[in-house]
């Protein structure tokens, strides 16, 4: 309803992904076309296999330490090109686009009381110049009105990027990647964002820290989902 209703009041723009004159950022065509992550394991968002309804294998055996992930897209065309502009390119606007969406795709869940953006090691940090994550929660903070904490999650361990290392060789390597440093606990329900969820590992890590801080329920949102190795 807001979303609709904000679309109206922008000014006559192009669509962002094809240039067609539109209101609001993406055209209904471009829109329609986005890869949605249609049947996802509420708890990870492991894509399901058709009619499969319910947990995935995985989290009926090893639950991770997260309670619940939203996660709209599929890491698939036009929603990849996007992330690797924010992340890669510094493309804030393409940040902010993304952020927008995943606004929209949790705006139905039940509320939490916090937004903590998935840190980046500060070495990493430096490097890069900026946290993607925290782009991404900076829209959805201010899209929600859910405040966000910038600094009371610290990554202290780098661990190696996402794509080199299976699920469970990814699990040890995050361990204790993550600490609390804030002298208050983290609120009861707080939502971790991150820009992709590949093995989940970096989110468990991330949720572990939270929980042993004193947070009971803990969701991770995110843009995208990369189909997990076994
Ligand atoms: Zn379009
Ligand atoms: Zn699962």
């Amino acid at each position: 309803m807001w979303s609709r209703l904000n679309q109206l009041f922008q000014p006559l723009a192009r669509c962002r992904l094809c240039g067609a004159a539109h209101r609001g950022e993406l055209c209904e065509p471009c829109r329609a076309e986005l890869p949605a992550l249609a049947t996802a394991c509420p708890q990870c968002a492991q894509p399901l296999e058709g009619t499969q309804a319910g947990l995935c294998g995985q989290c009926l055996a090893h639950p991770p330490s997260f309670d619940a992930a939203r996660v709209p897209f599929r890491y698939a065309p036009p929603v990849d090109r996007l992330i690797a502009g924010l992340k890669f390119h510094e493309r804030l606007s393409d940040g902010r686009l993304l952020g927008s969406l995943l606004a929209e795709a949790i705006a139905a869940a039940p509320r939490v009381d916090l937004l903590l953006p998935i840190p980046l090691h500060r070495q990493r940090l430096r490097e890069r110049g900026f946290n993607q994550a925290a782009e991404l929660a900076r829209t959805v903070s201010s899209t929600t009105g859910i405040p966000v904490d910038y600094d009371a999650l610290a990554r202290v361990r780098a661990g190696s990027p996402q794509h080199q290392a299976r699920r469970r060789e990814r699990l040890r390597q995050m361990r204790g990647a993550f600490t609390w440093q804030d002298r208050q606990r983290p609120p009861a329900r707080v939502a971790l964002i991150d820009d992709v969820v590949t093995t989940g590992a970096t989110a468990d890590a991330a949720a572990r820290c939270l929980k042993r801080a004193g947070a009971e329920w803990v969701e991770v949102w995110a843009v995208a989902r990369t189909p997990m190795k076994r």
